[in-house]
């Protein structure tokens, strides 16, 4: 709609002409004279604020239900600020309205001149705002679990753990093979919940104000092959990899992704000798970096399940704790980035982490 064609006032009837656009549009939208007065209001405004045309046409906006718009924040938007400004973007208000309770709007606006005129689109907000805090707030209860987690459960597991181990040795003179098969297995069982409770913690730990810095991915490939060089060289792993980028992030949260990526890399791979190649590429204004394998593969239909905390598509045969790929998912996107992979099952997977390059 280009206004400047219009004529110099459009006043109420001028605008008649664009009512199906309006209506069209889901957001509440107003139309005001240069004096406040409504000009027109869309089906959206109606339904939100549950008023009618007699309600509104001609008003005063401060006088609309009962006088339910004399918001001392929107006077001064209106008769302050957008009178200099022209235009107002965004600007945030919260009332409490008689019939539907405490809103947030966000207010966007524009002064018309030649057409004496204000177009006024209102937000509701109010939802987006709710489910923001609740997330916050489930994040931040996740977080106080992962720290109780962290006290209360970390100590006792050790000294199951410690007090196994002595049994075990004390033990090693008996030959009663089922029980140093229980022993071995309980022993089995505590180690995989320290790894568990391991895993919860950092996952919990991703997110918030960490500190950002310029990363060399170089470095922190090279620090992820030398923390798993012992099942490295146990699967006999052949890995290639071309110049990674420097990225900003938080160095050890890199660390964790590289780590998890490559040892599952390792973990599902086939009989087969095993191949890894890291490699990354500039896509506009980000970086693409792959790590393929030739190992089991996923099936099409799990590649996206597979990020989501406690899916395990191989539990029976190989240990894991199924936390792995939904940190990775969680850092990636805590970078402003993404991760998903690409598989052909029985082949190999490549996985792919999008992040921002500057
Ligand atoms: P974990 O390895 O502890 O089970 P992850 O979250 O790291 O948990 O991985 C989830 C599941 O995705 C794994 O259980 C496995 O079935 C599958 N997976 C992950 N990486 C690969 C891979 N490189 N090749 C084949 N399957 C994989």
């Amino acid at each position: 709609m280009n206004l400047k064609t219009q004529q110099p006032c459009l006043g109420q009837k001028g605008w008649e002409q664009y009512e199906e656009i309006f209506d069209t549009l889901r957001e509440p939208f107003l139309i005001l004279s240069s004096d406040l007065r409504v000009l027109k209001a869309n089906k959206a405004f109606y339904s939100l604020f549950q008023v009618t045309l007699a309600d509104t046409a001609q008003h005063f906006i401060y006088d609309l239900g009962n006088r339910q718009w004399d918001i001392p924040a929107l006077r001064h938007l209106l008769e302050e600020i957008l009178p200099q400004t022209k235009t107002l973007e965004n600007y945030e208000i919260t009332h409490r309205f008689d019939v539907i309770g405490e809103r947030t709007m966000l207010l966007n606006a524009r002064s018309i001149e030649h057409a004496d005129s204000i177009l006024l689109a209102i937000e509701d907000v109010t939802e987006r705002i709710r489910y923001q805090e609740e997330l916050e707030r489930s994040n931040q209860a996740l977080s106080c679990v992962a720290s109780i987690a962290s006290h209360d459960l970390r100590e006792p597991i050790r000294t199951i753990s410690v007090y196994l181990e002595l049994i075990g040795r004390e033990m090693g003179g008996i030959k009663d093979k089922k029980i140093l098969e229980y022993l071995r297995f309980t022993i089995d069982g505590a180690k995989r919940m320290t790894n568990l409770v391991n895993q919860l913690l950092s996952h919990a730990s991703i997110g918030g104000k960490h500190e950002r810095t310029s990363v060399d991915l170089n470095l922190i490939y090279q620090q992820a092959i030398d923390d798993l060089q012992e099942i490295i060289l146990e699967s006999g792993a052949k890995i290639k990899k071309s110049q990674l980028p420097v990225v900003i992030g938080g160095a050890s949260e890199f660390s964790q992704l590289f780590q998890n990526l490559l040892s599952n890399a390792i973990k599902y791979r086939k009989t087969m000798p095993l191949e890894i190649t890291i490699s990354s590429e500039k896509k506009n204004r980000d970086w693409i970096i792959s790590i393929k394998d030739n190992g089991m593969g996923i099936p099409k239909e799990s590649s996206k399940k597979i990020f989501e905390m406690f899916t395990r598509l191989h539990s029976k045969e190989i240990s894991g704790s199924g936390i792995g790929l939904s940190t990775c998912k969680k850092i990636a996107e805590d970078h402003g980035g993404e991760i998903w992979v690409e598989s052909v099952l029985g082949e190999g997977s490549i996985f792919f982490l999008r992040l921002p390059a500057e």
